[in-house]
């Protein structure tokens, strides 16, 4: 079974429209994302009433209190032999007119990564938007935008794993049949680094990709008047512990303030 296969599968999950116009720039592996725009002749935004169902359009969570949240959330779920028991019925009824999540994450379509699971949270909490590899193109950027400027999300985390075999396919091909290669080919920037960095080329590839991705969010990102609020970090999902390593190299450890959160 090749890398490309299983990427092939995961690919099920991705929107093909638009999949990915993203080009390697000259010399700046963190701006080798180009993000286009939507190819469909006078299309524009839609308007903000259409745009934010349930949106309250103001800030939510601050990103410390939300990062604290999804700390102590990855702490319940990479500690605990099952997934807590949440209330699903009461949160639909609370979420069914409006949303409020807290943060957005950027995730990779892989099946093991699914961050409502990795954080340990209910209807309602998390903004998610995944592909392959954790590449964005113009949809993946706008829905971002689109959570932060109508659902008041402050915090965005692009969250990078464990043998992610989008850059496990990237490592081994320049290029590959149909649409998978544009994934392979705008992966390449992130390959690159991996392998001049000391330690595991995939390791040090997935993390460079997660940390290219926010450093693309962060400079092509239209947030308007929130730009100045918002944080966006990466992160690294460990498959085996489910643990999340975050900036600084440490997984939180709470388990006091974590025991008494759950959803
Ligand atoms: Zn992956």
């Amino acid at each position: 079974m090749s890398a490309c296969l299983s990427l092939r599968s995961s690919l099920a999950l991705i929107p093909i429209m638009g999949l990915l116009c993203l080009l390697p720039a000259s010399g700046d592996a963190a701006s080798r994302h180009e993000v286009k725009t939507p190819a469909v002749a006078g299309e524009a935004a839609p308007p903000a009433a259409h745009a934010a169902p349930g949106g309250h359009g103001a800030a939510g969570v601050d990103p410390a209190e939300a990062l604290a949240r999804l700390k102590k959330g990855n702490w319940r779920f990479s500690s605990a032999p099952f997934s807590n028991g949440k209330p699903v019925a009461d949160r639909r009824a609370e979420t069914g007119q409006a949303q409020h999540p807290y943060a957005v994450v950027v995730g990779c379509a892989d099946s093991r990564t699914p961050p409502e699971l990795i954080f340990d949270t209910n209807l309602g909490e998390l903004f998610v938007v995944r592909a392959a590899g954790n590449l964005l193109d113009a949809y993946g950027l706008g829905s971002v935008e689109y959570a932060v400027e109508h659902l008041g999300c402050r915090l965005i985390v692009v969250l990078g794993h464990e043998r992610c075999g989008a850059l496990k396919a990237a490592l081994g091909a320049k290029d590959a049949p149909g649409h998978v290669g544009a994934l392979v080919r705008d992966l390449q920037g992130a390959v690159t680094m991996g392998r001049v960095m000391p330690g595991d080329p995939l390791v040090n590839a997935i993390k460079a990709n997660a940390v290219q991705i926010a450093t693309q969010i962060q400079k092509e990102g239209q947030f308007g008047g929130a730009a100045g609020e918002i944080q966006v970090i990466s992160g690294y999902y460990d498959l085996d512990t489910g643990v999340v390593e975050w900036p600084g190299g440490e997984p939180e450890d709470e388990p006091a303030a974590a025991a008494g959160q759950g959803h």
